[in-house]
């Protein structure tokens, strides 16, 4: 079987996170090359890997061993490294957003087009959680009926002071505006956010929490709070109300502790624990089908679509009114 060899530009949080499982845990791949914009930490995480340090992400796309490419640097240079991966023929994951405006994400999409096959998936590692996954396939066999309400929460302990109140939507929700449409098979048509009394745990600049209400074109609504102050732990919630029943999103197994007259069990503290799972599994399943050139992860398209809806969440907590999305038509190439 052929082994993937995977270059990584960027070298930060989660780009060590991702070559430490692709080293680990992911069968059939290894890392080559990295680069990062501070050329010491790449060293340092190269040669930790025994992969070779480049000097800027263009020589890492570039590099003949390279066979694929894993970005994972700041959000603004995505578009930039995705389309040089296109235009090379590689390969490319690229950590959520796909680009930081639905302008560059369409020329990513119409440059994969132009390519001929899909060579993008986007990490919206949610859709490999064992939970979602398995909300997925009562949705899909039918067993609650025509879905027609989702109750969704997404709450952190706290944020940086750096996290500002257009996050919420950007970097926060964005993971439930793309599960959304992938649970439900469907897109989403309006977005609006409601603002609730504020928490006093917050910094002056920030509205938390925020409720947002999206509708989807088959006309089912959905329901997300993003509370990212809540003190307490992060917590992930999603309820599908169907016509004959309704499936929650089970809480991960964690143990429940019998004693002094109480039960307990734990909370998660942060993503990285809640879903390090799904992280390993997205990464295995990409490998794989890298090597069989046959991506069905999220596509350039979903990254497109979340920036979309991103963009109206966030103009609607601007204006407080309702925001209708406009997608371009799907093209055929993405299942349209
Ligand atoms: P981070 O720790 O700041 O890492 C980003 C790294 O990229 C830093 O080392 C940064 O260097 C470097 N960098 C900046 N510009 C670069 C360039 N032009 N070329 C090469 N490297 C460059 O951030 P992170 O938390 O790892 O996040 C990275 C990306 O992953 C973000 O887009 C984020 O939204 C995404 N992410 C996704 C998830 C998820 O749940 N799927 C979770 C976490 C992060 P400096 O620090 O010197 O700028």
């Amino acid at each position: 079987m052929r082994s993937v060899s995977v270059g990584v530009i960027g070298t930060g949080w989660i780009g060590q996170d991702h070559i430490r499982r692709i080293t680990e845990r992911v069968v059939g791949a290894r890392v080559v090359a990295v680069a990062d914009i501070d050329p010491e930490r790449a060293k340092q995480v190269a040669s930790d890997v025994e992969a070779r340090a480049l000097p800027t992400g263009q020589d890492v796309i570039d590099a003949p061993e390279v066979d694929a490419v894993v970005v994972t640097s700041w959000g603004p240079t995505h578009a930039e490294y995705v389309l040089a991966a296109i235009a090379a023929g590689k390969h490319v994951f690229c950590e959520k957003p796909l680009a930081t405006t639905a302008e560059d994400c369409l020329r990513i999409v119409e440059a994969e087009q132009v390519h001929g096959r899909r060579l993008v998936q986007v990490g919206f590692m949610r859709r490999y959680d064992a939970g979602y996954r398995q909300l997925k396939q009562v949705i899909d066999a039918g067993d609650i009926g025509t879905p027609l309400m989702m109750h969704c929460a997404h709450r952190n302990p706290t944020v940086p002071e750096g996290y500002h109140s257009a996050m919420a939507a950007q970097d926060t929700a964005i993971h439930e505006i793309d599960t959304v449409r992938w649970l439900l098979d469907d897109e989403i048509v309006s977005a609006q956010v409601l603002t609730p009394r504020s928490t006093s745990n917050k910094f002056e600049h920030l509205t938390d929490p925020q409720f947002m209400l999206f509708e989807m074109a088959g006309g089912a609504r959905i329901d997300l709070e993003v509370f990212v102050n809540c003190q307490y732990g992060y917590d992930i919630r999603c309820e599908t109300v169907g016509e004959t029943g309704a499936v929650s999103l089970p809480d991960p197994a964690q143990v429940w502790l019998r004693d002094a007259g109480q039960v307990r069990t734990g909370v998660y503290q942060d993503w990285k624990d809640r879903f390090a799972e799904a992280f390993d599994v997205e990464l295995a399943e990409w490998v794989r089908a890298v090597r069989d050139d046959a991506l069905t992860g999220p596509s350039a398209w979903d990254g497109y679509a979340a920036s979309v809806i991103s963009d109206a969440t966030v103009e609607s907590l601007r204006t407080g009114g309702v925001v209708n999305t406009q997608l371009k038509d799907r093209p055929e190439f993405y299942g349209g």
